[in-house]
């Protein structure tokens, strides 16, 4: 089997392809070094998840193992109501839904029909508000903008020239670590 792409990455390599490269270099290093307050979040709200304690009742599949050949891409889903045939993924806030987000929640959609589950609706629910927020299931057009995503993400090469952008870096935990640029994230 050839190898995967985390699903989870798959966001970050929208907000700037560059980081997935020093997520690569630093994975095995102190996480203290470049976790940030907002990632920080995001890791303690997948907590309960990945320790399979969001819930107990039989007829929901938490912190399940996914994958699929045809896409490429591995991960892990947050929930899945099997009597509902729902796929929910957890944030701690989303203020608006990006598309690397919905990229994600589509992966892990696809992953689990390819395993032979039923999913017939895909949503998010944020824990800061206790809200579920519905999401129309992709379309085929969408799921075609996910693999052309997924082969770009595949072929990347870190000595490509990429445009900084000051906003993005000053708000990316890798920033004190980055080469190509000079700046500090906040969060230090
Ligand atoms: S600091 Fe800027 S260039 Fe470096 S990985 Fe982060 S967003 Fe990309």
């Amino acid at each position: 089997m050839e190898n995967l792409i985390s699903i989870s990455t798959l966001n970050d390599f929208i907000f700037c392809p560059y980081s997935i490269y020093l997520h690569n270099v630093y994975m095995e290093t102190d996480e203290t070094l470049y976790h940030a307050t907002p990632q920080a979040r995001g890791k303690v709200a997948h907590e309960t998840v990945d320790k399979k304690t969001y819930s107990t009742r039989k007829v929901d599949l938490v912190s399940l193992p996914v994958f699929s050949e045809s896409l490429g891409v591995m991960g892990k889903i947050d929930l899945l109501h099997i009597n509902k045939k729902t796929l929910v993924e957890r944030k701690y806030q989303l203020k608006q839904i990006f598309r690397g987000q919905l990229y994600q929640l589509w992966a892990q959609y696809f992953c689990l029909l390819e395993m032979g589950y039923e999913v017939e609706h895909i949503a998010f629910y944020e824990i800061s508000t206790n809200k579920t927020i519905p999401v129309n299931l992709p379309t085929q057009a969408e799921y075609i903008e996910l693999q052309v995503f997924i082969e770009r993400f595949k072929n990347y090469n870190p000595d490509t020239e990429i445009a900084t952008n000051q906003n993005k870096c000053t708000h990316c935990i890798y920033c004190n670590l980055c080469d190509k640029t000079q700046l500090d994230n906040v969060y230090t």
